[in-house]
């Protein structure tokens, strides 16, 4: 059986088609620049030469259709017809409260989805654009929509309640929801695994550290805590988005600029961050290499950095009165040997010692703390699209 999983953003389309047999990836791919000049589709399958299409892609149905036709090419393709896929299942950002755990789309869902734009205005119109195009160019195979805030909703009132007056929340949902649920759960999971314990018994801080990045405290195989909150905008500094501040700063940097709402969110959201600090880049890459030139702001933006992935650890372990295991996850996470050591090296006192030879991986599961650390740490490559694909088998089989 073949689940074809796919990510929408506004302007992208990511999939790839997974035999559930043996959980291979038999294709996978990309468009970029839907709806704007230069529409291009990135597609390679097992075995095959890659393609590169390149046409106008109007809508997410048109690069959807163009998706099908490159799976059942004779060339490029993996399968022979369109038969072959038995299930799709969609990354949807936001759920709110309604959803806890993964669903078969129907119509009620979507509506409920639709529901969910007001608390996610950026994320879900392409999910659901996804979901229209493959009820549209599909409409015989059935969907799951699995999201990243569901993980997170085992999380206590007293991790997701803010304090602001109480009927916000009740009028108009404000209230911690946190994202990338499903990374924190397949790495904990994972993480549980290669520790040979039960994940009931384990209490882990997993480190999503990508372009956007989170913690999550995940007690007995629960979501307890997370970083990000209302939005994806919560918690650490990331690329380009700021994470913590005061929120004073925000009508402050308002009346001195004079921003309107929609130049404050971009500044918080697009020029902040490790960005905003440098002036470099938003890749840490970037950074890092002209951290070792020598530029100073650039070193403060790691140091500020991986000073907050620090105080967010430690701030987790409170939360679960305890730490068995950290796991470092996504782009940084998964490749920067530098990074994790420079997190975890004021976290000595509390049990946590890194293994330099270890930690010099890239991209591989390895446990990466001394044989004597107290608190393990791990690095655990993310694979949301898995997670996706067993989901949906689970829920149509
Ligand atoms: P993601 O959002 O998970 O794709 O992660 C993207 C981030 O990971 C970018 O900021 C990249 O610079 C960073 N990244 C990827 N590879 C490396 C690496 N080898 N060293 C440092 N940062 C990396």
């Amino acid at each position: 059986m073949n689940v074809l999983v796919i990510n929408c953003g506004s302007s992208s389309l990511k999939y790839q088609l997974i035999n559930m047999a043996d959980e291979s990836v038999l294709a996978k791919g990309l468009v970029e620049r839907i709806g704007i000049e230069g529409s291009i589709l990135k597609h390679e399958a097992e075995g095959k030469d890659k393609a590169v299409i390149q046409q106008p892609m109007e809508n997410h149905k048109v690069a959807l259709s163009l998706v099908l036709d490159a799976l059942v090419d004779k060339n490029h393709g993996a399968i022979k017809d369109m038969s072959e896929i038995s299930a799709v299942g969609h990354r949807v950002v936001h759920g709110g409260e309604k959803f806890s755990g993964s669903v078969v789309i129907n119509d009620d869902v979507i509506k409920a989805l639709e529901e969910c734009i007001e608390l996610a205005p950026l994320h879900n119109p392409p999910n659901l654009m996804g979901i229209a195009a493959c009820k549209e160019l599909m409409s015989t195979v059935p969907m799951v929509g699995v999201f990243d805030t569901a993980f997170h909703q085992t999380m206590p009132k007293s991790s997701y309640i803010y304090p602001l007056p109480y009927e916000l929340y009740e009028k108009y949902g404000i209230r911690r929801y946190g994202f990338h649920g499903t990374s924190h759960r397949y790495v904990s999971e994972r993480a549980a695994d290669m520790l040979g314990k039960d994940i009931k018994d384990l209490k882990i801080v997993t480190c999503h550290l990508g372009n956007g990045a989170s913690l999550a405290a995940i007690d007995g195989g629960k979501s307890v805590d997370t970083s990000m909150g209302f939005t994806p905008l919560e918690g650490l500094v990331m690329g380009t988005r700021s994470g913590d501040i005061d929120p004073a700063i925000v009508t402050f940097i308002m009346e001195k600029e004079k921003l309107d709402i929609e130049a404050v969110n971009n500044l918080l959201n697009k020029k902040s961050g490790v960005l905003g600090i440098s002036g470099v880049s938003s890749d840490f890459r970037d950074i890092e290499g002209a951290a070792k030139e020598g530029n100073e702001r650039a070193q403060l933006a790691l140091d500020i950095f991986n000073s907050r992935v620090r105080k967010y650890i430690a701030n987790f372990a409170a939360v679960m009165s305890g730490v068995d295991a950290v796991v470092f996850t996504a782009g940084l996470g998964e490749n920067s040997a530098s990074n994790r050591e420079e997190i975890c090296k004021g976290l000595a006192f509390m049990g946590i010692n890194i293994d330099s030879a270890k930690n010099n991986v890239r991209g591989k599961e390895v446990i990466v703390s001394t044989d004597e650390s107290k608190v393990k740490v791990l690095v655990v490559p993310t694979n949301e699209e898995l997670v996706i694909a067993r989901d949906t088998l689970e829920l149509v089989k």
